[in-house]
């Protein structure tokens, strides 16, 4: 696996995304940023990276909260960094308010940022001076945008194809739908020449075949069921404010999943379990899978690779 000189990959634990550096000649650049709870962190690696180099611009690839998160802190340190997000996205940005209602809804949180820059559907952007085009892949997020480089056959691919699998179908949760998106997404990146694929979270790969593979087999099977989307996302999002804080209270979980609005539509549109089986439910399904250890009254949280 090469990596272009011009580009450096940090990868990061699942909390925060996976930032991508690229030192231009005349441009450097990241795309996402991870979380805000990282950010001290995230601004040591890139300083780290751009050694005596200004930061010129910001691309996420959407923005969820783990993706956006250091933001903030890159903006308030490289003042002059001009910020690049899915163009769909940025009238709400323009009031922060309406935008901090969409982390609200994953119950995560994102520090105040501002734009100035849109990506559409095929914008051609130099990063690391190679030429990437914006690749549309809705599914995951509804205003996703990957980014490939033809000439070099890498793909960002964020949140639409891990190594296994892809994040969680968020818009059906509360019944947008998205599983149509998402085959329509994987049947893109099926269609390009690709020989590495950089995931927003875990390892870059270059066994795209198999990825895609176990990707089609998994889109299969939430369609087979919207309640296993739903059932994933809950664990998922409880399994992230676990990451977040690291513990929690047995007894706060039934409070803390009813005030996650997600959680709420995907039980009420799938499961319509009450707070506390809902609770009992989806500890006992992450203690399964090994996500979490209960000690005494304590849910711990256990560092695992897929999140
Ligand atoms: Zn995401």
């Amino acid at each position: 696996m090469k990596l272009p000189k011009s580009m450096h990959v940090l990868e990061r634990g699942w909390l925060s995304s996976n930032n991508i550096v690229f030192l231009g000649k005349d441009q450097t650049a990241i795309v996402d940023t991870g979380y805000c709870q990282h950010e001290e962190q995230t601004l040591q690696l890139v300083q780290h990276v751009l050694q005596e180099r200004t930061l010129d611009a910001i691309y996420n690839t959407h923005l969820h909260s783990d993706h956006c998160g250091g933001n903030r802190i890159l903006q308030e340190y490289y003042p002059a960094v001009s910020t690049h997000v899915p163009a769909a996205e940025f009238p709400r940005l323009k009031n922060w308010a309406r935008m901090k209602l969409t982390f609200d809804a994953t119950g995560q949180r994102c520090e105040m940022f501002h734009a100035e820059e849109m990506v559409h559907p095929n914008d051609k952007i130099r990063l690391g001076d190679l030429d990437w085009t914006a690749l549309y892949a809705p599914g995951h997020h509804p205003y996703a945008y990957l980014l490939h480089c033809e000439q070099e056959g890498i793909l960002i691919s964020a949140d639409a194809l891990w190594e296994k699998g892809f994040g969680v179908v968020f818009p059906a949760l509360d019944g947008w739908g998205g599983f149509k998106e998402t085959r329509a997404t994987l049947d893109m990146i099926d269609d390009l020449d690709l020989r590495l694929v950089i995931p927003g979270h875990g390892k870059p790969f270059t066994d795209v075949k198999q990825a895609l593979k176990e990707a089609y087999s998994r889109i299969s099977y939430l369609e087979g069921d919207p309640v296993r989307n739903a059932q994933n996302g809950i664990k998922v999002l409880l399994k992230f404010l676990l990451m977040e804080r690291q513990s929690i209270n047995l007894s706060e979980v039934p409070k803390l999943l009813k005030g996650i609005p997600l959680v709420n539509a995907a039980n009420r549109n799938h499961m319509n379990y009450g707070d506390i089986h809902l609770a009992h439910w989806a500890v006992t399904q992450l203690k399964r899978a090994g996500a979490l250890a209960v000690e005494g009254r304590l849910l711990v949280n256990v560092e695992s690779k897929s999140g």
